[in-house]
Formats: structure tokens, C-alpha cells, sequence
């Protein structure tokens, strides 16, 4: 199963997209956690992506797609997956369309989890992220069990440099410019479902799963 997260920053794509992975035994590619791993290792790709990312602007399309065609033609994807943060714009689509086309293939679900923009600022300054394994919580909503400290591997917990209130801003900026026209582009190919993210994350799993299977 191939699926897609589609939705604004702070929407809730990777919590959810965490618990679809584990649900249905797929892998959960962030092209963001790709990139944040890189900027903690301090390689090239990190460096780059870095200026783009504290503007809250996107990764130029040539770089990101070459990282998801990568990481996707890995073994662990043969059965499918779940992509969180990819595609992120009409380009970004085309190419995945146009690969998956080659391989007789294409995507099944592209989930869209809708959240109004005054509940993300909210959202994303609440946020709180364990950059060495991925994880993330929200202090009020999904706190951790000891503050600061990420439950799965005991590291500290950081707000995002991109979760300040003005980048937010910026990145939502983006998602209403770049990404939102995905939803026409994926109703257009009859997989767009979509879920309501204002809603206790159990919940909104509850809906995903039923649409699923
Ligand atoms: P995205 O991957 O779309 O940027 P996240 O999954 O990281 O979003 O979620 C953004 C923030 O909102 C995180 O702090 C997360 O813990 C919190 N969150 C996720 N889902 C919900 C929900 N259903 N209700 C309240 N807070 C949520
Ligand atoms: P995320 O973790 O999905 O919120 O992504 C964090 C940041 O990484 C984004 O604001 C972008 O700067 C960059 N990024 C992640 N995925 C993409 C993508 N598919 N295309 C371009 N930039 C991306």
C-alpha cells in the first residue's frame, strides 16, 4: 500500500503517518526527518537544506525529489509506504507519478488532514521533537512522560528551529501556494480522502483507518 500525507505543517501528517507505518508494517519516509538528520550530521545535503528550512521556505524540487527516489527504491519499500512531507509540490507529484508509472505502479491513498491555520500556530509552538529518533509530542495534547525527555530513546526534546511563530507563518504561507493545489491534483486520480485533524490523534487514526481498511 502506497500512501500519501497531505495537509499543512503541524496538521498532524507524522503522528499520524507514524502509527499508519506501524498499524500496517510499512516504512514512514519524512523527507523532513531526511533532512534533519542531515543537518544534525552536519553533511552537505544538511547545510543546504538548512537556509531553505529556517525560512520556513522549501528545499529546491531537484534536491528532494532525488532524495525520495533514493529512499523509496530501497528494499524495506517493495511493499509500499507511507511518505510524510512528500510531495510537496505539483513537480514534486509529477515526478513520483511519472517513476511509479514506469514500475506499472501508482499511489492508493493520498490522506489530506485538514486543520483550520489558527489552530497551527498553536500547534507548532506547543511542539516538541527528539531529533535523534524522530519522535515528536505536543507539551499539552501528547506531552512526554518526563518533561523534555523523548520516552522512546531518552534524548532531549527541542522545539524545531522552524516552529518559531514568524516561520510558521511563512511555511503556511508556502503550503496555501505550493502544496494545497495536490488536492486537486490527487482528487483528480480518485485517492484523495480526507480527514478531519481538529480531533484527538486516536481519533483521527480511527478515521484513517476505516478509509484503509
Ligand atoms: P506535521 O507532521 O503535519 O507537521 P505533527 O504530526 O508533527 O505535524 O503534529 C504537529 C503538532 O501537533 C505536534 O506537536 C503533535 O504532537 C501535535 N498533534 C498531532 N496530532 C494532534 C491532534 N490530533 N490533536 C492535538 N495535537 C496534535
Ligand atoms: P516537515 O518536517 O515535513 O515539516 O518539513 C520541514 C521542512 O523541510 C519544510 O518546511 C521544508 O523546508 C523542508 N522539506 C521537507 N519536505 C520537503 C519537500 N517535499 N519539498 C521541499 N522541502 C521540503
Amino acid at each position: 500500500m502506497k500512501i500519501i500525507m497531505l495537509g499543512a505543517p503541524g496538521a498532524g501528517k507524522g503522528t499520524q503517518a507514524k502509527m499508519i507505518a506501524e498499524q500496517y508494517k510499512i516504512p514512514h519516509i519524512s523527507t523532513g526527518d531526511i533532512f534533519r538528520a542531515n543537518i544534525k550530521n552536519n553533511t552537505e545535503l544538511g547545510q543546504e537544506a538548512k537556509s531553505y528550512m529556517d525560512k520556513g521556505q522549501l528545499v529546491p524540487d531537484e534536491l528532494t525529489v532525488k532524495i525520495l527516489l533514493d529512499r523509496v527504491a530501497q528494499d524495506d519499500c517493495a511493499n509500499g509506504y507511507v511518505l510524510d512531507g512528500f510531495p510537496r509540490t505539483i513537480p514534486q507529484a509529477e515526478v513520483l507519478e511519472q517513476e511509479l508509472n514506469k514500475l506499472n505502479d501508482k499511489i492508493d491513498y493520498a490522506i489530506n488532514v485538514e486543520v483550520p491555520d489558527e489552530n497551527i500556530v498553536k500547534r507548532m509552538s506547543g511542539r516538541r521533537a527528539c531529533l535523534n529518533c524522530g519522535a515528536t509530542y505536543h507539551i499539552e495534547h501528547i506531552p512526554p512522560k518526563q518533561e523534555g525527555i523523548c520516552d522512546k530513546c531518552g534524548e532531549k526534546l527541542v522545539l524545531r528551529d522552524d516552529d518559531k511563530e514568524e516561520t510558521v507563518k511563512n511555511r503556511l504561507n508556502v503550503y496555501h501556494e505550493q502544496t494545497q493545489p495536490l488536492i486537486d491534483f490527487y482528487t483528480a486520480r480518485g485517492v484523495l480522502k480526507t480527514v478531519d485533524g481538529t480531533v484527538d490523534m486516536k481519533e483521527v487514526f480511527k478515521a484513517i483507518t476505516s478509509i484503509l481498511g
